[in-house]
């Protein structure tokens, strides 16, 4: 037992990481409170059992609090920090209703034969004014070695200024990539990718199928005027994340997880079904 331990535990090679994003707004039900979207969980774990290529690629998926946090969240506050005793009980509570979501998650990708693990990224996370400063990702990466797939998931955290800030998805997986040189990061929400308006407000709004060092100008114009940013900080957040990432050579995607296939095909390697950003 202890020499399997001691194996297990010496550092390995990963296998090319992709990190899988999955948007509150897909797999929950934005307007009922604490409801999940079965159909959308059930056929995306059924996607990734499909699309993920064991023997090529280790996985880690992320996943957001959709109707299980942002209500409470909002309704609360204490996305903003910790000022009156009652908010103390409302950080424990969207804190437990993670972890309750991120069970159904986990089971739901267990049922499709994954061996999904339950990672809860707040007991070991410092934040400071809403920016992630610690982390560490050694459990992740050993999990990640011996194949195992973590799933990390948005929460409330612990911020050094403020007493309490969200320490969400779209946070996390980037961080997950920098710090284990992940290959890719496909992000899966409910819309197509960016766009130069909010496309559920503006039906003329067009896709923008690429961002780049060369237009990521012109595209932060395009969010600053369309993004409603809700208690993660939604499309501008994502992106300008996920550009950061770019300049170290890690290339992700956004693409439609409401879509049958498209979540498939981006693990499985295929690329331009959705906005990709690279450097
Ligand atoms: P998720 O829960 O998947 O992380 P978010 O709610 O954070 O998703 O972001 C997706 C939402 O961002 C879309 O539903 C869309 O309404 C909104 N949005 C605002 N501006 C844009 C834009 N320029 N391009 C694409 N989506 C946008």
């Amino acid at each position: 037992m202890v020499a399997l331990v001691k194996s297990l535990s010496s550092r390995r090679e990963l296998k090319e990481l992709i990190i899988l994003k999955l948007g509150g707004s897909v797999l929950t039900d934005r307007s009922h409170p604490f409801t999940p979207n079965r159909s959308n969980v059930e056929r995306l774990c059924k996607e990734i059992t499909r699309g993920y290529n064991k023997k090529k690629n280790s996985l880690a998926i992320v996943h957001g609090a959709g109707s299980f946090g942002h209500p409470l969240v909002s309704q609360t506050g204490i996305h903003k920090g910790i000022s009156r005793a009652e908010q103390l009980m409302a950080f424990a509570e969207v804190q437990g209703w993670q972890n309750y979501w991120n069970l159904v998650v986990t089971k739901a990708l267990r049922k499709e034969g994954l061996a999904a693990i339950p990672c809860q990224p707040s007991s070991h996370s410092v934040m400071e004014s809403g920016r992630l400063v610690w982390m560490p990702v050694d459990a992740v990466r050993g999990f990640l070695e011996i194949g195992l797939i973590p799933v990390l998931y948005g929460v409330p955290a612990y911020d050094r200024d403020q007493g309490c800030s969200i320490l969400s998805g779209d946070l996390i997986a980037p961080h997950l990539a920098r710090e284990l040189a992940a290959k890719k990061i496909i992000h899966g929400t409910d819309v197509d990718g960016v766009f130069t308006d909010d496309p559920n407000r503006n039906p003329k709004a067009r896709l923008i199928k690429e961002i780049t060092s060369r237009n990521i100008e012109e595209v932060k114009k395009y969010l600053s005027a369309s993004s409603f940013v809700d208690v993660t900080g939604g499309m501008t957040r994502k992106v300008m994340e996920l550009m950061d990432l770019a300049k170290l050579g890690i290339v992700s995607e956004i693409v439609n997880a409401n879509k049958p296939g498209l979540v498939e095909k981006a693990l499985a390697g295929k690329s331009g079904l959705g906005t990709i950003v690279r450097i």
